[in-house]
């Protein structure tokens, strides 16, 4: 087993504050994961989704009148920071970031922005879950079925637009979402079909200094896919668990770690920080 003083930060975990996650799944119980597997911090990054926006935001420019499914609710705030408080007093030998994960933050930049003037955070992800269809934001799982390849081309170069119109979000989460739910099965995904696309995005983001998320609820990235990355000017790489339950925070971080070192990543500054080239 590696040695836990390599293990990195989760930057990505999800408590009962996210609108699909279990009440079980507590603040307090994810920490107490986190402190077995030696982890030395989380960010709870509860999802921040919009299904009604205002005049300001982006969306209503881009045409859009309605999202499907609409289930998203929004984050009670002041639950959130009451527990997330407790359990920094509960677990000190833990570092215990406060965050959000944005969802389709370049159409939703005034609702963010206005979320985030009252309620700041430490860590802000920036995620594609849905694209547009008809005037409608449609979870992009249900946009596959119909051409998966046109539609991973269209998401990834959605996501190229997402990097360049936004500026709020620190860290690229899951680059390659979609994949989850490749039709047949996550196996026949074949990451060097979009190679030109992956180059895009990355260039994008490394150009604008951000991290990537290696996320390790999806199928894991390749190292080509993180090297492409490193290659394109990337600087730091964020390890993301994405974890809905307790028992999933820092899953599969040992390998995570394996991919993104033999991609040119090391640790950073600090047990806490990004790893770096
Ligand atoms: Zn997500
Ligand atoms: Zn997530």
């Amino acid at each position: 087993m590696r040695s836990q003083v390599s293990r990195p930060a989760d930057n990505h975990v999800h408590t009962h504050w996210s609108w699909d996650t279990a009440d079980s799944s507590t603040m307090a119980r994810a920490c107490e994961r986190a402190v077995a597997e030696g982890l030395p911090a989380v960010a709870f990054t509860e999802h921040l989704d919009f299904t009604v926006w205002t005049e300001e935001d982006p969306a209503t420019a881009y045409g859009l009148i309605d999202r499907h499914p609409a289930h998203q609710l929004p984050i009670d705030v002041e639950g959130y920071f009451a527990e997330l408080a407790e359990c920094r007093d509960r677990f000190p030998e833990l570092r215990i970031l406060s965050g959000v994960e944005t969802g389709e933050p370049h159409l939703f930049a005034a609702s963010i922005a206005a979320h985030l003037r009252d309620s700041p955070v430490d860590r802000i992800l920036g995620s594609l879950h849905s694209l547009s269809l008809d005037g409608r934001l449609v979870g992009v799982g249900r946009l596959l079925y119909s051409d998966p390849d046109a539609t991973m081309r269209r998401y990834l170069g959605e996501m190229v637009d997402m990097i360049e119109s936004s500026d709020v979000f620190q860290v690229l989460a899951h680059v390659d979402f979609p994949r989850r739910y490749w039709p047949g099965g996550s196996q026949h995904y074949v990451e060097k079909d979009y190679e030109e696309e992956y180059r895009a995005v990355f260039r994008a983001l490394a150009g604008s200094g951000r991290a990537l998320e290696v996320n390790t609820s999806s199928p894991l990235a390749s190292v080509d896919q993180v090297r492409w990355f490193r290659e394109e000017g990337g600087e730091a790489v964020s390890f993301g668990s994405d974890a809905h339950q307790p028992t999933a925070v820092g899953q599969r971080f040992d390998l995570a770690v394996d991919i993104v070192e033999a991609a040119g990543f090391r640790p950073g500054r600090d047990r806490f920080d990004f790893w770096r080239r």
